[in-house]
C-alpha cells in the first residue's frame, strides 16, 4: 500500500471570505469604464481584457439573445452597431457584472468566467 497524504490536512475550519485561491483567474481587481464603448478588466493573476460595447451586446448570454433550447445565438454579432454604447455596468453579486446597452438591452448578466473565456484577443 502507498500511503497518501489526506486531502483535508493543512485544512482549519474557518474558511476565507473570498476563497481567491480557488478561481484566481476569474477574479477582477479593476474594471474600467474609460469610456462609454469599451470595457476593461484587470484580473488578479495581472491579465488584462478589453472589450468594445460592441462586442459586449454580442456576446450578451441572456435568454433573449441565445436560445435555451437549442443554444443558438438569435443576434449576429456582426449586425451590433459599433458605436454600441454600455451604461450602468453594476455589479451582479461577485461574479458578474450587467450593464445596459444604448439599444436598451439590459438583461444580460455576464459572470467574469464568461468573459475571460471570451476574450476578444483569445487569451
Ligand atoms: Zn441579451
Amino acid at each position: 500500500m502507498v500511503e497518501h497524504l489526506t486531502e483535508n490536512q493543512g485544512v482549519t475550519g474557518s474558511s476565507p471570505v473570498l476563497p481567491t485561491n480557488r478561481m484566481p483567474s476569474y477574479s477582477p481587481t479593476v474594471i474600467r469604464r474609460s469610456d462609454p464603448t469599451r470595457v476593461e478588466i484587470e484580473w488578479s493573476d495581472g491579465g488584462k481584457t478589453a472589450f468594445t460595447a460592441a462586442q459586449l451586446r454580442g456576446l450578451c448570454p441572456c435568454a433573449g439573445c441565445v436560445s435555451e433550447t437549442t443554444g443558438r445565438r438569435m443576434i449576429d454579432p456582426a449586425q451590433v452597431a459599433a458605436d454600441m454604447r454600455q451604461t450602468e455596468l453594476t455589479m451582479v453579486g461577485n461574479y458578474a457584472i450587467s450593464m445596459r446597452f444604448s439599444d436598451g438591452h439590459h438583461t444580460g448578466i455576464y459572470t467574469f468566467e464568461y468573459l475571460r473565456q471570451n476574450d476578444p484577443r483569445g487569451s
